[in-house]
Protein backbone atom coordinates (compact mmCIF):
# COMPACT_ATOMS: atom_id res chain seq x y z
CA UNK A 1 0.00 0.00 0.00
CA UNK A 2 2.92 2.08 -0.05
CA UNK A 3 2.03 3.77 -3.89
CA UNK A 4 -1.38 5.51 -1.64
CA UNK A 5 0.85 7.07 0.34
CA UNK A 6 2.41 8.77 -2.36
CA UNK A 7 -0.43 9.37 -4.24
CA UNK A 8 -2.49 11.11 -1.71
CA UNK A 9 0.87 12.25 0.00
CA UNK A 10 0.62 16.04 -1.54
CA UNK A 11 2.89 18.10 -3.06
CA UNK A 12 3.60 21.78 -3.91
CA UNK A 13 0.39 22.39 -6.35
CA UNK A 14 -0.56 26.32 -7.51
CA UNK A 15 -4.46 25.22 -7.39
CA UNK A 16 -5.67 23.72 -3.79
CA UNK A 17 -9.12 22.13 -4.28
CA UNK A 18 -9.96 21.99 -0.35
CA UNK A 19 -12.96 19.95 -1.22
CA UNK A 20 -12.30 17.94 -3.77
CA UNK A 21 -10.33 14.44 -3.83
CA UNK A 22 -9.19 13.11 -7.41
CA UNK A 23 -9.44 9.25 -8.21
CA UNK A 24 -8.00 7.52 -10.90
CA UNK A 25 -9.77 4.45 -12.21
CA UNK A 26 -8.77 1.92 -14.97
CA UNK A 27 -10.98 0.22 -16.62
CA UNK A 28 -10.99 -3.62 -16.83
CA UNK A 29 -12.48 -4.11 -20.04
CA UNK A 30 -10.70 -1.13 -21.95
CA UNK A 31 -7.82 0.39 -19.84
CA UNK A 32 -9.24 3.65 -20.15
CA UNK A 33 -8.47 5.64 -16.80
CA UNK A 34 -10.99 8.09 -15.39
CA UNK A 35 -10.34 10.77 -13.40
CA UNK A 36 -12.86 11.16 -10.90
CA UNK A 37 -13.29 14.11 -8.00
CA UNK A 38 -15.19 13.42 -4.95
CA UNK A 39 -16.39 16.09 -3.00
CA UNK A 40 -15.93 15.96 0.98
CA UNK A 41 -19.03 18.11 2.21
CA UNK A 42 -20.79 16.30 -0.26
CA UNK A 43 -19.98 12.86 -1.65
CA UNK A 44 -18.28 10.88 1.31
CA UNK A 45 -20.58 9.07 4.05
CA UNK A 46 -19.45 9.22 7.26
CA UNK A 47 -18.21 5.93 8.34
CA UNK A 48 -16.42 4.09 11.22
CA UNK A 49 -13.01 5.57 11.38
CA UNK A 50 -13.28 7.63 8.81
CA UNK A 51 -15.83 7.75 5.50
CA UNK A 52 -17.17 6.01 2.92
CA UNK A 53 -17.50 6.70 -0.57
CA UNK A 54 -20.03 5.05 -3.35
CA UNK A 55 -19.47 6.34 -6.60
CA UNK A 56 -20.21 4.49 -10.25
CA UNK A 57 -17.82 5.12 -12.47
CA UNK A 58 -18.10 5.42 -16.88
CA UNK A 59 -15.49 5.80 -18.94
CA UNK A 60 -15.40 7.17 -22.29
CA UNK A 61 -14.51 4.38 -24.49
CA UNK A 62 -16.64 1.29 -23.75
CA UNK A 63 -19.14 2.58 -21.02
CA UNK A 64 -18.59 -0.54 -18.66
CA UNK A 65 -19.59 0.72 -15.13
CA UNK A 66 -16.80 0.28 -12.57
CA UNK A 67 -18.56 0.14 -9.10
CA UNK A 68 -16.38 1.97 -6.78
CA UNK A 69 -16.56 1.79 -2.68
CA UNK A 70 -13.63 3.42 -0.99
CA UNK A 71 -13.18 3.61 2.32
CA UNK A 72 -11.31 6.59 3.84
CA UNK A 73 -9.72 7.26 7.44
CA UNK A 74 -10.15 11.11 8.84
CA UNK A 75 -7.37 12.04 7.33
CA UNK A 76 -8.59 10.96 3.56
CA UNK A 77 -5.96 8.33 3.01
CA UNK A 78 -7.46 5.47 1.23
CA UNK A 79 -7.96 2.32 3.62
CA UNK A 80 -9.38 -0.22 1.23
CA UNK A 81 -10.76 -0.13 -1.98
CA UNK A 82 -13.68 -2.59 -3.76
CA UNK A 83 -14.23 -1.55 -7.25
CA UNK A 84 -15.85 -4.08 -9.90
CA UNK A 85 -14.77 -3.67 -13.39
CA UNK A 86 -11.72 -1.84 -12.70
CA UNK A 87 -8.97 -0.94 -10.53
CA UNK A 88 -7.78 2.36 -8.69
CA UNK A 89 -4.59 3.39 -10.19
CA UNK A 90 -2.71 6.29 -9.95
CA UNK A 91 -2.37 10.03 -11.44
CA UNK A 92 0.73 9.10 -13.62
CA UNK A 93 -1.50 6.61 -15.11
CA UNK A 94 -3.97 9.14 -16.28
CA UNK A 95 -3.29 10.13 -19.73
CA UNK A 96 -1.20 7.43 -20.79
CA UNK A 97 -1.74 5.92 -23.77
CA UNK A 98 -4.11 7.52 -26.05
CA UNK A 99 -4.11 10.48 -24.53
ZN1 LIG B 1 -13.87 0.67 -20.55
Amino acid sequence: MGFLKRLFGGGPQEYVDKTGLYFYFKCANCGTVVKVRADKQHDLNNAAGGYVWHKTVVDSRCFRRMQVVLNLDRNYNVTNSEISGGQLVSEADYGNGDG
